[in-house]
């Protein structure tokens, strides 16, 4: 949980595709209560299973250009022909409850996050090789519109970026790598910067302690 008054650490999960970025998001807000997930909003359609404002807010192209006149989006890009944006409003929200927000977006949306928001921490998930990668992505390619070799050419490109963010994790093992974000997020729930107001009241506690007991000696 963050400290009293401030506000929560911005944790930006990226990775090319079939890095298994949302798997580690969703188990990590699954096991720890101290998450939100920031729920983005999107132009394409619903795939089976997906629900309303739980996966994505789902609008139309109309509703997103609108939203981007307006400035409510943290940051936004276009993905695989869809838009993809986060909206403003998920940090306080996430701060309102005491919590960190997990971001899973692109590498544009991460870049665009480093540049809006310094504070934020930035985690790159690796698929561990060609071969895993050319497996996961078989299961995809049943998807209408699914296009293989897009996807690689968007991977390399990404994978540029991947020293631009403040982690790098090879995602071999899924219970790893999801331990591993969980540690990055824990060392920065411990970082000075973000204790030191529950230190400097901690040391507020112990001098009027003192100063009660000097009342008494007298
Ligand atoms: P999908 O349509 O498969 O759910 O997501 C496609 C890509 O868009 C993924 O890389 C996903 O992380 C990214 N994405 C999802 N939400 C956002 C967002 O709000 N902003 C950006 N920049 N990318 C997003």
């Amino acid at each position: 949980m963050s400290p009293e008054g401030a506000s929560g650490i911005l944790l930006v999960l990226s990775s090319p595709t079939g890095g298994g970025k949302t798997t580690i998001a969703r188990r990590l807000v699954a096991r720890d209560g101290a998450i939100r997930f920031s729920v983005s909003h999107t132009t394409r359609s619903p795939r089976p299973g997906e629900r309303e404002g739980e996966d994505y807010h789902f609008v139309s192209p109309e509703a997103f250009r609108t939203m981007v006149e307006r400035g409510e989006f943290l940051e936004w890009a276009e993905v695989h022909g869809h838009r993809y944006g986060t909206h403003r409003r998920e940090r306080p929200a996430a701060a309102s409850e005491g919590k960190d927000l997990i971001l899973d977006i692109d590498v544009q949306g991460g870049l665009q996050v480093r540049k809006a928001e310094r504070d934020a921490l930035l985690v790159f998930i690796l698929p561990p090789s060609l071969q895993v990668l050319l497996e996961r992505l078989a299961k995809r390619e049943g998807e209408p519109g699914f296009d293989l070799a897009g996807r690689l050419e968007t991977a390399v490109k990404e994978l540029e970026m991947a020293g631009s963010y403040d982690y790098n994790i090879v995602n071999e093992d899924l219970g790893k790598a999801v331990d591993q974000v969980q540690c990055i997020l824990d060392s920065a729930r411990m970082c000075s910067m973000r204790l030191s107001k529950q230190a400097q009241a901690l040391r507020g506690e112990i001098v009027q302690w003192l100063r009660s007991r000097d009342v008494h000696r007298q």
